[in-house]
């Protein structure tokens, strides 16, 4: 292992911040710092605690290889066996089994009959961040830490690190903090303060799409109309197709809660602001949709129910500074539209391909090589999942015919290959190969 890269400080513990910490303790580092300005892990990564998670195969793959899927019972867990897209009158768009995809990949990757799977995103963090190994085993958790600069150790040598070594600075409540580090991993979310600092070199922009995402978790036997909800099979996952209006549900437990997640057209934005009034403009907006929706979003209480707006990154065209002492991760290095679930899982990859190359590379080569292997990957599923938000968003009744016309037109297999792509990567084995 390189001595260069002992001391490795993570700026932020949302889900990727903290999986890094796995990934890199399981590959041998015994000196990591995981620092949160938050005060704790409750009130940290409110992403992705808010509400439902869908985890595709490729994400769930490396959970399973980091040994850390069986954290996630499977009592608080649905395993995805197809996943069907259909117009408001009911016509199937398309429909995929995710494991029979990566079966069919012409280089199959290893684990390929792990499931896409929903949960709550909170029990998944939960998991994790109890997980951890403690600090006498090599991972240090530092919460109310805000992250402010890099700078050179000015004084004499100190456990710090030597006279120019990087210092990593923080506020705390106990004032300011110096921290040495050889690499400063950033999982500071999608408005990474450290990414617009630190690598200039053209992308990383936030942009807007024209709509927004409401999301919420319901209890099945408080449906609306009494007598539990039915959902045609408790192992799919639904997508409804509308104009300017998309929601998707699926239980994300054995049976007990339906998760669900809806795309709103700026158009219909201004009627879901006042919160207590949320579940009642929602059912209204989605009354046209087909059975069980109207009454899954009558149903779900005001405070089960998260707004946030859609939003994506213009992909980096590297993930490391210069000097290659800083290195992207998660959200700051990716963030994507929701469409196709695809954040958590490109963490997962950046966490497990990251930790790799390090374990194996000098310095300087390791986050070159992990900038150069993401590139392209990141650039993929970023054109991908704000093509099919666009697509969602689309608010005219014309252009949404047009859409699920062509929808259903495109031949399935052309129609799906584009999301095996996605699906049957294995991060590992390319970190591995290179
Ligand atoms: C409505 C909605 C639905 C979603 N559905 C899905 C889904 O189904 N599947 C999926 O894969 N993804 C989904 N996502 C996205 C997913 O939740 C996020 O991509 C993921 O949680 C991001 O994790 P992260 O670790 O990259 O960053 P974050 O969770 O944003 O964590 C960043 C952390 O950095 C800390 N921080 C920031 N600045 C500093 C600083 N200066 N100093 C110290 N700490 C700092 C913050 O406190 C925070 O804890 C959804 C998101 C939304 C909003």
């Amino acid at each position: 292992m390189s001595p260069l890269y002992q001391r490795i400080a993570i700026v932020g513990a949302g889900v990727t911040g903290v999986l890094t910490a796995h990934a890199l303790h399981r590959a041998g580092f015994r000196a990591i710092r995981l620092f949160d300005s938050a005060s704790s892990f409750t009130a940290a990564a409110p992403s992705i605690q808010c509400g439902p998670l869908i985890l595709p195969c490729h994400g769930s793959r490396l959970l399973h290889r980091l040994g850390l899927l069986a954290l996630i019972p499977k009592t608080a867990r649905n395993d995805i066996v197809k996943i069907r897209s259909t117009t408001t009158a009911g016509h199937t768009i398309s429909s995929y089994d995710p494991v029979q995809l990566v079966r069919d990949a012409p280089h199959r990757p290893r684990d390929s009959s792990i499931p896409t799977i929903a949960c709550h995103g909170r029990d998944l963090y939960i998991a994790l961040t109890r997980a951890l190994p403690k600090h006498h085993d090599g991972v240090e958790v530092k919460f109310q830490h805000t992250f402010k600069e890099l700078k050179q150790n000015e004084g004499n040598e100190s456990e710090k690190g030597e006279k120019g070594a990087m210092l990593a600075c923080f506020d705390s409540i106990d004032g300011p903090v110096e921290s040495g580090v050889d690499l400063l991993i950033a999982d500071d979310g999608l408005h990474s303060p450290i990414r617009s600092r630190y690598l200039q070199q053209g992308g990383g922009e936030v942009r807007s799409l024209p709509g927004m995402y409401v999301r919420g978790v319901v209890a099945a036997d408080s449906i609306a109309g009494g007598g539990g909800v039915s959902v045609p099979h408790s192992n799919e996952l639904i997508e409804v197709f509308g104009a300017g209006l998309k929601f998707c549900y699926c239980f994300i437990d054995d049976g007990r809660h339906i998760g669900w997640l809806a795309s709103v057209s700026s158009n219909y934005q201004d009627a879901l602001q006042d919160p207590q009034t949320r579940p009642e403009r929602m059912a209204k907006l989605f009354s046209s949709f087909p059975a069980p929706v109207p009454a899954l979003l009558s149903s779900t209480l005001p405070f089960s129910i998260d707004t946030c707006p859609s939003e994506d990154l213009r992909p980096p065209s590297t993930f490391h500074s210069a000097d290659g002492r800083v290195v992207l991760v998660g959200d700051a290095a990716h963030g994507c539209a929701q469409e196709l679930w695809q954040n958590v899982a490109l963490g997962m990859e950046d966490a497990c391909m990251l930790s790799e190359l390090l374990s194996k590379h000098a310095p300087p080569e390791a986050v070159r090589l992990y900038s150069q292997l993401r590139a392209p990957r990141i650039k993929y599923a970023l054109q991908l999942t704000r093509s099919e938000a666009e697509q969602a968003l689309r608010p005219s009744k014309m252009m949404a015919s047009l859409r699920d016309m062509a929808m259903s037109m495109m031949p399935p297999k052309a129609q799906l290959d584009a999301i095996a792509q996605l699906l049957q990567y294995d991060a590992l084995r390319e970190a591995e190969q290179a």
